[in-house]
């Protein structure tokens, strides 16, 4: 991933940034220490980031969820993201204003990482089990957008499934296309929910879904993620603003991503940044890689940098004529990969 060129000046800022962050997180250790000295905490156990604010993390116990702290992180820690689990000691004073402190992180099983403004990629979530890519007959599907999320998510190595919101809006017009559009996804191994938000249709069943694991709801604007998160958490947008007041006095706000309950079980995860998982640029080989079903193609061509168009001695194209790969399949690849090449 190429760098962007930086003046002087952005160069000084970030310089500036840094240190102040480096700042504040020796600060946040200094008082993890005191605390620890103080022998105001609790023993050693287990818990989850439920939401990361920078210095300071809020905890829940792993074994009692009404047990929730924000703590000061020791010095040296790996670095923190929502959903993650990690060794902590509540503060048992009860003063108000009195943290606990997370001593270690414990080993993650999955990452959900974005570039940073820099094209750095940055993590913004651990332990993420589930990816639910959210569409809706309005706006518009299009295939290789589907196509283009699934490879982000196979990149990850988290499991991904289609979630086909607004299934109130299915009419005479469009319900042939998205059928279309649909078709390929079940037998790849990607199940598709239908439902609506706005009828509650199909919750239920999502419901039952989600209730194992953590998950993200990711999709373009406009398909009802924002409607989705209310109708499963009805007093999460309040619960995110009362956090964010006590926690933070406006600072990051919009953008930390919070861990939610599910009623019928399971987690959630989200925050703006997370719903636009996928959208930035990725390389030709995790895209040819992305297509589950190319898999056991690739490599197996006979000129090693073959564009899998005309040439012969293709695998894939072999694979596409004997139907082991489909048409609508290999068009969203080519098309993919050839927006790439006018991005490079
Ligand atoms: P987001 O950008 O993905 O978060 O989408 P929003 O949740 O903001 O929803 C976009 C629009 O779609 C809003 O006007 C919602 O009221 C509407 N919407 C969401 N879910 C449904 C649904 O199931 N059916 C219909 N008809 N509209 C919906
Ligand atoms: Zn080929």
């Amino acid at each position: 991933m190429s760098k962007r060129k930086l003046s002087r000046r952005q160069l000084w800022r970030i310089d500036k940034i840094q240190q102040e962050r480096e700042e504040r997180a020796r600060r946040s250790a200094q008082r993890a220490e005191g605390a620890l000295q103080e022998g105001h905490l609790g023993t050693e156990r287990t818990g989850l980031v439920i939401a990361n604010y920078g210095t300071q993390v809020l905890v829940e116990a792993s074994d009692d969820r009404t047990l929730r702290q924000r703590c000061h992180l020791r010095a040296n820690i790996d670095p923190l993201v929502t959903g993650d689990r990690v060794a902590w000691r509540p503060a048992v004073d009860g003063a108000a204003g009195s943290l606990g402190v997370v001593g270690a992180r414990l080993q993650r099983h999955s990452e959900l990482q974005r570039p940073d403004r820099y094209g750095d990629l940055k993590t913004v979530a651990a332990n993420i089990d589930r990816i639910a890519i959210v569409i809706a007959p309005r706006p518009q599907p299009f295939a290789n957008a589907i196509d283009r999320y699934l490879v982000a998510a196979e990149a990850t190595g988290i499991k991904p499934i289609l979630l086909l919101n607004k299934i109130d809006l299915i009419d005479h017009q469009n319900r042939e296309a998205l059928a279309e559009i649909l078709q390929p996804y079940p037998q790849l191994g990607y199940p598709v929910i239908r439902l609506s938000t706005k009828t509650g249709e199909g919750l239920p069943q999502l419901l039952r879904t989600l209730a194992q694991g953590t998950s993200v709801f990711v999709g373009q604007s406009g398909v009802g993620k924002s409607s989705l998160v209310n109708a499963l958490l009805p007093d999460a947008g309040a619960r995110i603003g009362a956090l964010s007041q006590a926690t933070l006095k406006g600072t990051h706000t919009t953008t930390a991503a919070e861990l939610f309950h599910l009623p019928g079980g399971g987690d959630l995860i989200d925050s703006p940044g997370i719903r636009e998982f996928g959208l930035w640029h990725m390389s030709e080989q995790s895209l040819l890689e992305g297509f589950v079903e190319f898999r056991p193609y690739v490599g197996r061509c006979r000129f090693r940098d073959c564009r899998h168009q005309d040439e012969p001695g293709c695998a894939i194209a072999e694979a596409l004529q004997r139907g082991a790969i489909s048409q609508r399949r290999m068009n969203s690849f080519l098309h993919l990969r050839n927006s790439l090449q006018r991005q490079n």
